[in-house]
């Protein structure tokens, strides 16, 4: 994908004013958002090529973000990003796509149909799915049960999705404390964490857990992904956060 990427961008170089250039120019900007969770890691931390962050948020209506916890993931993005320009967020609803299960591929498909922000001069664009149902594995898991439930997963360099159905099972208030968390870890593995773009600068990563940190409080521990012991956040101050490893990892890669 990126040999590929790369060598679109030095054809285009080439060429000037022919009727094909919009076409070839989008496809060019829609290709850098179709490549791999972490691939993006330092467009997002660094604005050596985007200063401004465009977040579009596409939605089953039944089951809307909530104002909190996007404003939540806006103060984290700040926190670590070097965004100058700011960040603008877009709400889309949707009808439900009426399905109990979804897996990657799925969403994947779902997300090309949808999304309308691509990256463009300057301007980074990420897609934020809100999604009724549940996930399901591609390695349809054996260990899959009542409490295993996953609430978020980020499947593209700027693309994840919130199982909010799920979420709003787990929370008995209304607290958009739980929210507020799965959207801040899905948002740093496109960060590049663990591992995942952004290299390590001490070996923290959990080997059993993929692209997830060993420390048990992280917000990078695989746990905050299945919503593990949830039960009672109800302010910001609560949260889960990056520890010191993983942002010694963001500082590294040009984030703050
Ligand atoms: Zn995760
Ligand atoms: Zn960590």
């Amino acid at each position: 994908m990126n040999k590929f990427f790369y060598g679109l961008i030095l054809i285009l170089g080439f060429i000037s004013c022919s009727d094909g250039d919009d076409a070839n120019e989008i496809a060019r900007l829609t290709a850098s958002n179709r490549l791999s969770t972490g691939d993006s890691a330092r467009d997002f931390l660094t604005q050596d090529h985007y200063k401004e962050l465009v977040m579009e948020i596409v939605y089953v209506e039944e089951f809307p973000p909530s104002d909190e916890a996007l404003h939540s993931l806006v103060e984290f993005i700040n926190q670590y990003c070097h965004k100058s320009g700011g960040i603008e967020i877009t709400k889309r609803a949707i009808e439900s796509p009426s399905k109990e299960f979804y897996t990657i591929s799925q969403v994947d498909s779902l997300e090309k149909e949808l999304r309308g922000h691509y990256n463009s001069d300057g301007r980074l664009a990420m897609f934020v799915f809100y999604l009724d149902g549940r996930y399901k594995s591609m390695e349809e898991s054996s260990k899959s049960s009542g409490f295993d439930v996953v609430l978020g997963v980020s499947y593209r360099n700027t693309s994840f999705v919130i199982f909010k159905q799920s979420i709003n099972s787990m929370t008995t208030s209304k607290s958009f404390a739980l929210e507020s968390t799965v959207l801040r870890h899905e948002f740093s593995h496109l960060l590049g964490l663990v591992n995942v773009g952004t290299p390590m600068q001490q070996n923290h990563i959990d080997p059993e857990n993929g692209h997830h940190c060993n420390v048990e409080d992280c917000l990078m521990n695989y746990k905050i992904e299945t919503g593990w012991e949830f039960s009672g956040f109800n302010t910001d101050q609560q949260l889960p956060q990056l520890d010191n490893y993983c942002e010694a990892d963001l500082r590294a890669n040009g984030g703050k």
